[in-house]
C-alpha cells in the first residue's frame, strides 16, 4: 500500500498565480476528500502579505473544520512560527506541518532565519502543537540541491532529518524543491537514511521540474518507502524556474503504483474530477502526461 500525501491546495495553489476564491479552494479540497485520499494539505498559516494565496486560511479552515470534519482525512495546515500554531489551536486543526531547509541560503530568502534558526524558532511550536495533542509533519526544502547552493552534502540532509526526529514529528517529508534529484542521488541517499530513519519515518516530495519526479519515485519504492507527496493534476510551479512544473501530480503517482500493482486506495476518476475542477479555475493545462492520456483516451 502506498500512501499519497495531497498537498495541491497548500503547495500546488501557493506557487500559482492566479488566486482563488476561498469556494473554489474549499470544493477543490472537498472533491479531493472524496477520492480516498487520506491526507489533504489544506493551507497555511502564514502572514497574509507574504503569501496572497494563503490569506484566507482562517475562513478556508473553518468551511473544511465544519462541513469535511467528520471524514476519515486529515486536513494538515503549515505553520511557520508559533503565531501561526496558535491562529491554527484557536481553529480546532488536528495535524499541522512545519518545515525547515538543507540549505542557510534557501532558509534565509525564504524564512529570514539559518537552519539552525528555524529549529529554535520551531521547537516550542512542536513541544506546544504535541502538548495540545495534534500531530506534526516535517518538510525538508533543498534536500538534494539548492537554487542558490548547489548540491547539498548528504550529511546536511540528515542532520536536518535528525533535528526533526528529535522533535519526535511522526513523519519527515525529503523535498526536492526544485525537482534537481536524480535517480542514483536518491537510490544513493537512502542507503544511508533508510537504515538510519527507518521507512516508516520517512516521506518523499519530488518536483517533476526535470521530469525525474516518477524514476526518483521508484527508486524510492524500491529502497522500501511507501509515502509520497503528490499534487492534483501537478498542480503549482517552481518559483525558481519560471515556466517549470511543478509537484510531482497525483495521477502519475496513482499510474506509476497501479502499474506496479501497489494500492493507493484512491479512485482514480474521483481525482481526475477533482484535478479537472481546479485546473479550470486556474486556467491551466495539466504537465501530467498519464492525466493528459487519460483524459483523452479514457485508458488507463
Ligand atoms: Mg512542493
Amino acid at each position: 500500500m502506498i500512501r499519497i500525501v495531497e498537498v495541491g491546495p497548500r503547495d500546488g495553489l501557493q506557487n500559482e498565480k492566479s488566486i482563488l476564491s476561498t469556494d473554489d479552494k474549499f470544493e477543490f479540497i472537498r472533491l479531493l476528500s472524496e477520492t480516498g485520499l487520506k491526507t489533504i494539505e489544506t493551507t497555511s498559516f502564514v502572514k497574509a502579505p507574504a503569501i496572497p494565496q494563503m490569506a484566507d486560511a482562517h475562513d478556508l479552515y473553518t468551511r473544511v473544520r465544519d462541513h469535511l470534519g467528520k471524514t476519515e482525512v486529515s486536513y494538515p495546515c503549515l505553520v511557520p512560527n508559533m503565531h501561526g500554531l496558535n491562529d491554527a489551536l484557536a481553529l480546532g486543526v488536528r495535524e499541522i506541518a512545519l518545515f525547515s531547509a538543507t540549505s542557510d541560503t534557501f532558509a534565509k530568502k525564504n524564512v529570514n532565519a539559518t537552519v539552525a534558526e528555524t529549529f529554535d524558532r520551531m521547537r516550542p511550536v512542536a513541544l506546544e502543537a504535541k502538548k495540545n495533542g495534534l500531530r506534526v509533519r516535517a518538510y525538508v526544502s533543498t534536500a538534494y540541491g539548492c537554487p542558490y547552493e548547489g548540491t547539498i552534502a548528504l550529511s546536511k540532509l540528515a542532520k536536518v532529518i535528525e533535528d526533526f526526529m528529535a522533535m519526535d514529528v511522526y513523519e519527515i517529508s525529503i523535498g526536492d524543491t526544485t525537482g534537481i534529484a536524480t535517480p542514483k542521488q536518491v537510490e544513493e541517499s537512502l542507503k544511508v537514511l533508510v537504515p538510519q530513519f527507518g521507512v516508516s519515518k520517512l516521506a518523499m516530495h519530488f518536483h517533476d521540474t526535470r521530469g525525474m519526479a516518477l524514476t526518483n519515485i521508484l527508486k524510492c519504492i524500491e529502497a522500501g518507502i511507501t509515502t509520497f507527496d503528490a499534487s492534483a493534476g501537478g498542480l503549482g510551479g517552481c518559483p525558481y524556474a519560471k515556466g517549470a512544473t511543478g509537484n510531482v501530480a497525483t495521477e502519475d503517482v496513482w499510474y506509476l503504483c497501479h502499474s506496479l500493482g501497489l494500492k493507493t486506495g484512491v479512485d482514480l476518476d474521483k481525482l481526475v474530477a477533482a484535478s479537472s475542477f481546479i485546473l479550470k479555475k486556474v486556467g491551466k493545462k495539466t504537465a501530467s502526461k498519464f492525466l493528459r492520456a487519460y483524459l483523452n483516451t479514457g485508458v488507463v
